[in-house]
């Protein structure tokens, strides 16, 4: 029998909260674009990697992405994720270029590195969502 535990949510800072506060007003997947020279950078930084603007904006991308990797979590500390292990979080490579950190309903035997997978966002609170990887269709 499962009890109810609330989830404890980040409480992102700096960019990072910018990040979450972008997906959460737009209910998509928002990634730093440099308004320079177009870079995508994820985690959000004050500065382009590429050309060191400082000019950019939170802007949707594709969610066509790629699994670069995954890793089995058998095993919690937190209360509220005793129910869901084992569970997967992919480290997905958008088509756009960054990796982002995804959940996942597949199962470890359903994935391969490199397979095309597809990028959603759940919206949970206003300072924090998740994002998902799925199959991509097709
Ligand atoms: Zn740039």
């Amino acid at each position: 029998m499962s009890t109810t535990v609330k989830i404890k949510l980040p409480q992102p800072d700096d960019l990072d909260a910018v990040f979450y506060e972008t997906v959460a007003k737009t209910g998509k997947l928002c990634i730093q674009h440099c308004k320079d020279c177009g870079t995508w950078t994820h985690p959000a930084r004050y500065y382009c990697p590429e050309c060191a603007s400082e000019n950019f904006a939170f802007e949707p991308v594709s969610g066509d992405a790629t699994a670069h990797s995954f890793t089995i979590s058998h095993f919690t500390v937190e209360p509220a994720w005793k129910d869901l292990v084992p569970y997967v979080t992919i480290v997905a490579e958008l088509k756009e270029g960054p990796r982002v950190i995804a959940r996942t309903k597949m199962k470890g035997d359903e994935i391969t590195i490199d397979m095309p997978i597809k990028l959603d966002v759940e919206v949970i609170a206003p300072e924090f969502s998740y994002v998902w990887a799925g199959k991509a269709e097709g």
